[in-house]
């Protein structure tokens, strides 16, 4: 019993860090990554955690290394610092890493079959770059905006045989490429174990041909390839220009799919638009299936927050999530990280989550995807959308047909930007902060009571969103 060694105050210490984490990153996280953990001393301050690999210390280090050391310090005030190190087990290591070896050999000509086969089984594990154990299908929120990459990629993983090969996923940055290539080989290590699972950007790629070039040796590199099931190579756009990588790669790449290896790839264009292309790569890539993931639209990063949310156990009011969603556009990587400060912000300071909280911390985020909506946007939309002039958004003119559309354009401007009331009172012919107040008041009871007003109001927040 390794826990037997400790006094139990430091069992029970280290059973307490361990619960805590557990609920933090979720139970498939914890099995892959923080189970197989090993506390070996607590001694003068610090306390030493034992991981089977080198890969796994790295990716404790850098994912949960200062979480692990701050509930450390929590439970046990002598604690200041924590190593974790290397230790081989004595048993077979419990995480499996991405391309685990195949039992029978691959199918090669027997003569070079020979001279690769060593080197082949374990250099193709190590190309593969490690895995994120959060990124499966299960926390993939589906929406319009994904849906079609995402079921793409259900049906590769699922395929008894190549499907759409290659697979080329593309779309803009922290959109879910990376993600839903994770999942497909995690999904793909699940459901068939034996195959072999290669996952590397496409600068590893470059990286590791470059060296084989290097050491005359673009034969066994091409073998190791032959070997592999599923090769994915992440941000091919990557992989421009180069004319000598970008040759190999259409070789390896043809290679694969003519056998009947599945190819998936993601950029972050289309295969059409990829500049610095070869032609010939560019229409061989466009041969499987393309598929497109757009920008997020509101319900999806609504959705994606809930799911976050559920996954922490954290409860977010529902203004908070609206407001996050209908603030923070750009991408879903923002979205995540915005909603992590403001959570580390309400934890560390024991606060509720409330709309001012996220307003100041998230002051520049904020900021950033502001920039795009300004109030002189939304009173021209609105001003048009109502046919009204522009200059009766700033005029004293009190007649309904006038004002509301006025109220309505200050009350988009308090939620689409992050100007204060008195800020949008001075934008709106140097109205008093009271008057826009008073307008985002109205505006919402209205909404409250009249639907078609209500849908008017969101077709413009819609418009103003992009
Ligand atoms: P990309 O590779 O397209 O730049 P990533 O796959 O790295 O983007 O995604 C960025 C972050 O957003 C990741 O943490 C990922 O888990 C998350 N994410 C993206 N799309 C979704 C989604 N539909 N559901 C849940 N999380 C998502
Ligand atoms: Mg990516």
């Amino acid at each position: 019993m390794p826990g037997s060694r400790f006094d139990p105050k430091i069992t029970a210490q280290w059973a307490r860090v361990r619960g805590l984490m557990r609920s933090e990153v979720g139970d498939a996280s914890y099995r892959s990554w923080l189970k197989p953990l090993t506390l070996v001393e607590v001694e003068g301050g610090e306390v030493r955690v034992a991981v089977p690999t080198r890969f796994m210390r790295d990716w404790v280090v850098s994912h949960y290394g200062d979480r692990l050391r701050a509930l450390w310090m929590l439970e046990n005030t002598e604690v200041e610092n924590l190593e974790i190190f290397v230790e081989a087990p004595r048993t077979k290591p419990v995480v499996r890493q991405v391309g685990v070896p195949r039992n029978q050999a691959p199918a090669a000509p027997a003569a070079a079959l020979k001279k690769v086969e060593p080197a082949t089984a374990t250099d193709i594990s190590s190309i593969s770059a490690p895995l994120d154990p959060r990124f499966v299908f299960e926390n993939f929120v589906v929406g319009p905006p994904n849906e079609f990459a995402y079921a793409a990629a259900r049906r590769v993983a699922d395929s008894e045989v190549a499907s759409f090969n290659p697979l080329f996923l593309y779309g803009g940055v922290g959109l879910g490429k990376t993600h839903l290539m994770h999942a497909i080989a995690h999904h793909t290590q699940q459901k068939f174990p034996e195959r072999r699972v290669v996952y590397l950007s496409a600068e590893k790629f470059m990286y590791h041909f470059i060296r084989a070039l290097r050491f005359q040796d673009t034969v066994a590199f091409k073998e190791r390839f032959r070997s592999v099931d599923l090769l994915m190579i992440d941000d091919v756009q990557f992989i421009n220009g180069k004319e000598s990588t970008q040759e190999e790669f259409f070789h390896t790449f043809n290679d694969l799919v003519d056998n009947n290896r599945q190819v998936v790839i993601s950029a972050d264009k289309s295969p059409s638009d990829m500049e610095g292309m070869e032609e010939r790569l560019r229409s061989r890539l466009g041969w499987g299936l393309v598929a497109d993931i757009h920008a997020t639209n509101y319900e999806l990063r609504l959705g994606i927050m809930d799911a976050k949310a559920e996954r922490i156990g954290l409860e977010i009011p529902p203004q908070v999530k609206e407001f996050l969603a209908h603030r923070i556009t750009s991408n879903v990587r923002e979205l995540e990280g915005a909603l992590n400060r403001v959570v580390a912000h309400v934890t560390l300071v024991g606060r509720e989550i409330s709309l001012e909280t996220c307003q100041d911390v998230l002051h520049d985020i904020l900021r950033a995807n502001d920039r795009r909506v300004t109030i002189e946007d939304i009173q021209k939309k609105v001003a048009e959308h109502f046919n009204i002039r522009m200059a009766d958004m700033h005029s004293a003119r009190r007649a309904r047909a006038i004002a509301r559309p006025r109220q309505i354009a200050m009350y988009l401007s308090k939620q689409l930007t992050t100007r204060s009331l008195p800020e949008i009172g001075r934008k709106f012919g140097g109205r008093d902060h009271t008057t826009v107040m008073h307008a985002v008041k109205k505006v919402e009871e209205l909404r409250q009571a009249d639907v078609t007003f209500c849908e008017d109001v969101d077709l413009l927040r819609r418009m103003l969103e992009g």
